[in-house]
């Protein structure tokens, strides 16, 4: 079956008492057991809950995977995946993932005796010059965030079965709809849910899906142990979000490739950052490993940080908000904003400078989000 149709589907019966289409939400922490031992299969919630394993499901068939297995939040899928390393081992990561994986790793698990190396992994050289004897882990975004740099995902993948190391991609920027990396050999895709998955801006979650019998029991039992699952109600929020991840998704796409368009030819624009534009530097590798180029476009505004700041507090549709993947359009400056724990010299050094601006396009009408950015450059 075709990607939408399993979004709607995948993972998913009509409940068998009474026939419910939508699957319950079963709030319940526990399970009548008919006798010590005598149980249908489901004892306790944090170990298994059918409104869970209905949206594991569902992500498993939109991965490509066979098994899906949900957190509480994307740091909490994150931190999970890591206990599958011990003290001592060392990991290789994307120069630019998300800040709160960089504060973990650094923070709490290089407390742990973890090791990790930094590179930018679109240069597969820096990859294989930072190996070491104890390299366990490849951990890579795909797009990453907020300069949208591509990483080949089938050539760092090959890399990693070559070593025998676990190789990772965090998926959240492009969502199973765009790019499936388990199809290019990816070891573990992980995901915050909080953005396109769930959509809304309404909940928080995580996940992570695999095809390796081996890891997936590994990091069920994590899942279990460590305890950092999610809530059946926000189990249900995030499997209805992905119904309609096709549909947001494209027309995400459609609006986000429409103002990239209007950005370019604007004169208060320096630069615009979009891997569905020709002139991004990893146009050719995104349009082969990706189905679609996403919903966040970040530019260079002609001006300095007061002149950015201006242009974020004077749209009106876009609202000034971190987090991003919601039907509605968000705008924000990562150096005071998302990136503002990174060193100013590092963010100067990586290109986060202060005219950097950073769209999340949602999904209304085009015209009316460029009237909205036309309206706040005039201003700012
Ligand atoms: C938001 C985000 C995370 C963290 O997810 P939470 O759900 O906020 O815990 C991880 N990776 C990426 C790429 C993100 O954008």
């Amino acid at each position: 079956m075709k990607f939408d149709t399993r979004a709607v589907h995948g993972g998913q019966k009509p409940e068998p008492i009474t026939g419910a289409i939508t699957v319950p939400i079963f709030q319940t922490s526990t399970y009548v057991q008919s006798g010590p031992g005598e149980h249908t299969g489901y004892e306790y919630t944090r170990t298994q809950n059918p409104t869970r394993e209905a949206l594991e499901r569902n992500l498993a068939s939109l991965e490509g995977g066979t098994h899906g297995i949900v957190f509480a939040s994307g740091m909490a899928a994150i931190s999970t995946v890591m206990t599958l390393l011990k003290s001592g081992d060392h990991v290789i990561c994307s120069d630019d993932v998300y800040g709160g994986t960089y504060r973990v790793f650094e923070t709490v698990f290089r407390e742990f005796g973890l090791d990790y190396t930094y590179v930018n992994t679109s240069n597969l050289a820096e990859i294989t010059a930072a190996a070491r004897p104890e390299t366990r882990m490849l951990w890579i975004e795909s797009p990453t965030n907020p300069l949208l740099k591509i990483t080949d995902l089938r050539k760092a993948g090959d890399i990693c079965r070559g070593n025998g190391w676990i190789s990772v991609v965090d998926n959240t920027f492009a969502s199973p709809c765009f790019q499936r990396p388990l199809e290019f050999g990816t070891d573990i895709v992980v995901h915050s849910m909080t953005k396109y998955a769930g959509g809304h801006a309404d909940t928080v979650g995580g996940c992570a899906i695999t095809s390796d019998e081996k890891l997936a029991e590994r990091l069920r039992f994590s899942q279990n142990a460590v305890g950092a699952c999610l809530g059946p109600f926000d189990c249900w929020v995030i499997l209805r979000g992905l119904k309609t991840l096709g549909l947001r998704m494209r027309q995400h796409e459609k609006n986000a490739l429409a103002i990239a368009h209007y950005l370019e030819k604007h004169a208060r624009v320096k630069q615009v950052i979009y891997p569905g534009l020709p002139s991004h530097p990893h146009y050719e590798l995104a349009s082969a490993q990706q189905s679609g180029f996403g919903g966040i476009v970040s530019f260079y505004l002609d001006g300095d940080i007061e002149a950015a700041r201006v242009v974020c507090k004077s749209t009106k549709l876009f609202r000034c908000a971190e987090s991003l993947g919601g039907v509605e359009s968000l705008i924000e400056h990562p150096g005071i904003m998302t990136h503002a724990s990174i060193p100013e010299a590092i963010r100067a050094e990586k290109g986060l400078t202060d005219n950097l601006i950073r769209l999340s396009v949602g999904i209304e009408d085009a015209d009316d989000l460029i009237a909205d950015l036309d309206q706040a450059f005039s201003l700012g």
